[in-house]
């Protein structure tokens, strides 16, 4: 009886464990399968960025497993439904799959488990996009940390984790009828936006290790410093292929230790600890399922957010607010579908602090614009910079974009990129101190130091209450 592989966030063959479970019982009676599901309850449906990239990363899997001998079937509709039929319709006696941790997806996999259970199908999960499971890693207390620094020290104190595991060498299954991937629209057409994205990004297996394999061969090396300065590739960009797995945090981290440069040990501790947080973020996600739509601090549901008007908010999510690094920021998003680490979270400071408009507002922006837009690194983030999440910025820490880009991008090479109405212009950092304005350029949306009080203020009456 034929065993069914069921990927999801794991979109990849090697070091897929529940993959190489089903192949080492038998190579022969494999179905792989993939399934849209925009129906079960509480799933969030994915924003147009990463329906263009999940895109292209199942059309490279298909072809990848197709060249193996097997068959990547695709199906739509409530996935526990699907599974259902998939095993009636194909007598399979085991289900196999890699853990997620979002709590829709969990209650997903529990109910089909149970059912299995309850049918005499055997049902195995395993460990494949986290190093460490959430429930993993516990303060002395037994609760989860609140802090990041502590949490990355308590799992570098695990044993270490396990080797990656090899790709199948060949694949073999029924073939049986599967969804056409262009059925699912998964791509913009009116208007097609994806131009940027095509040119900046590979999706797929191939395309990640191309990503690992470049950035460990130079931009490691420096990257400790590097990583802050959006004008320089300092970074790995490997977040959209962790997001959708198609390569594992395992394959990174046995990858980078053994990047033989011993100068960049100190560059691959920390590239290591933001691989970290991403880790953090899932096991926050994992112990708070409404990360995405609930203040982590309580105490910050009584915050006066203000209600944006519709031409600030459009000056934001266009990139037109008349501040140069929140610009280039958006714009980069807009074209990219990525977004450097720091402007990131200038931009978002923006949004929130100088704006004061709800965080909960950037974060469906940036996961509807984002490649790597994911359920835990997203919301864990924005409610870094508001103040609201655990281990957060405090919430006084506002970040100016001037001192931002004056510090960062100094040159202002970054700005000119993303914003060639500034090529010419003489206060690159404050173009609206020039004699004559930059043209096509608009002036501040607001003013820098008047919003930081209100907000500052704003935060005042909070913790007075
Ligand atoms: P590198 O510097 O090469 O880091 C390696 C990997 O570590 C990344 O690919 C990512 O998986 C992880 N990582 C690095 N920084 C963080 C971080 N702060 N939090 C969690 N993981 C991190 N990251 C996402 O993956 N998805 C998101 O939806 C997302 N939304 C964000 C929203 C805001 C407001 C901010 C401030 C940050 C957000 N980040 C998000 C975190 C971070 O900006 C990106 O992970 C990083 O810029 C990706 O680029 P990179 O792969 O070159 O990173």
């Amino acid at each position: 009886a034929p065993t069914i592989v069921w990927l999801r966030d794991d979109l990849r063959l090697g070091d897929n464990p529940a993959l190489s479970a089903a192949v080492e019982a038998s190579t022969d009676n494999i179905i792989i399968c993939f399934i849209f599901d925009e129906e079960s309850a509480g799933i969030r449906p994915l924003g147009g960025a990463t329906r263009w990239w999940l895109h292209h990363s199942l059309d490279q899997l298909s072809r990848t497993i197709a060249d193996l001998g097997g068959q990547l079937v695709l199906r739509s509709g409530a996935a526990g439904q699907v599974i259902r039929g998939l095993v009636a319709e194909t007598g399979a006696e085991r289900v196999l799959w890699n853990r997620r941790y979002a709590q829709p997806e969990r209650t997903i996999d529990a109910d089909l488990k149970s059912w299995c259970g309850d049918n005499g199908v055997e049902a195995t999960s395993y460990q494949a996009n986290l190093l460490f499971e959430p429930w993993q890693v516990t303060t002395g207390a037994g609760g989860p940390y609140k802090v990041f620094t502590p949490f990355w020290r308590a799992c570098k104190s695990q044993p270490e984790p396990r080797e990656p595991l090899p790709a199948p060498e060949r694949l073999a299954g029924p073939t049986l009828p599967s969804d056409d991937l262009a059925s699912w629209s998964l791509l913009p057409t009116m208007p097609d936006w994806s131009g940027g994205l095509q040119k900046q990004w590979t999706p797929g297996e191939e395309g990640a290790w191309e990503r690992l394999d470049d950035f460990l061969d130079g931009p490691v090396e420096g990257y400790a410093g590097n990583r802050d300065l959006p004008a320089v590739e300092g970074t790995s960009r490997l977040s959209p292929h962790l997001r959708f797995g198609e390569i594992s945090p395992f394959q990174i981290w046995h990858a980078s230790k053994a990047s033989t440069n011993a100068s960049a040990a100190r560059d691959i501790q920390v590239f290591g600890s933001e691989v970290g947080w991403r880790e953090f973020c899932w096991q926050l996600l994992f112990h708070n399922p409404d990360l995405a739509t609930q203040n982590y601090r309580r105490d910050f549901d009584g915050f006066s957010w203000q209600t944006p008007t519709q031409s600030e908010l459009r000056a934001w999510q266009q990139g037109h607010t008349g501040y140069p690094m929140i610009d280039a920021g958006m714009r980069q998003l807009w074209d990219t579908g990525w977004m450097h680490n720091r402007v990131r979270m200038a931009t978002a400071s923006f949004l929130i602090k100088n704006l004061m408009v709800d965080w909960r507002v950037g974060e469906q922006w940036f996961w509807d614009t984002l490649v790597d837009a994911d359920s835990a690194s997203n919301p864990a983030n924005w409610q870094w910079v508001a103040g609201s999440g655990a281990d957060a910025s405090p919430y006084f820490r506002i970040f100016n974009p001037v001192t931002q880009s004056k510090k960062f991008d100094k040159e202002g090479v970054y700005l000119k990129r993303f914003v060639p109405e500034l090529r010419d212009a003489g206060n690159i950092h404050e173009p609206w101190k020039d004699a004559e304005a930059p043209a096509g350029y608009p002036s501040p949306v607001v003013d820098l130091a008047e919003t930081r009080e209100r907000a500052l203020s704003a935060y005042q009456d909070l913790r007075r209450d």
